[in-house]
């Protein structure tokens, strides 16, 4: 995954170890939610509470064009951000475009 998209950036909240398999987008996806509304003989209210999805729900990659989709599953990577963590290369100037020799990701 590193050595494909060498921009990748680290996510440390909701987006920990999520990344788009064919893109490596990693900042915003569509993904399909649980949720639950009031329903009365009006209707539905509006109001969005709480919503759930899991590694089976469906995802949709939001960056650019690509609009790669499956479920989160498949767009989930264990231990990627614990391994971008490790990247000594934030303060180059040309970080974002590969990792210096001396970063431990280049050593994988
Ligand atoms: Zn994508
Ligand atoms: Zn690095």
């Amino acid at each position: 995954m590193i050595r494909k998209f060498p921009e990748m950036h680290c996510n440390s909240n909701c987006l920990e170890n999520i990344a788009c398999p064919i893109c490596g987008n990693r900042d915003e996806f569509k993904v399909e939610v649980l949720t639950r509304a009031s329903l009365t003989d009006d209707g539905t209210d509006a109001e969005v509470g709480d919503h759930e999805y899991s590694e089976n729900s469906y995802i949709e990659c939001f960056s650019g064009t690509c609009r790669h989709h499956g479920r989160v599953r498949d767009f989930t990577f264990p231990g990627l951000d614990e391994l971008l963590s490790t990247c000594t290369c934030r303060d180059l100037s040309w970080y974002g475009k590969g990792h210096a020799s001396a970063c431990p990701i280049s050593q994988i």
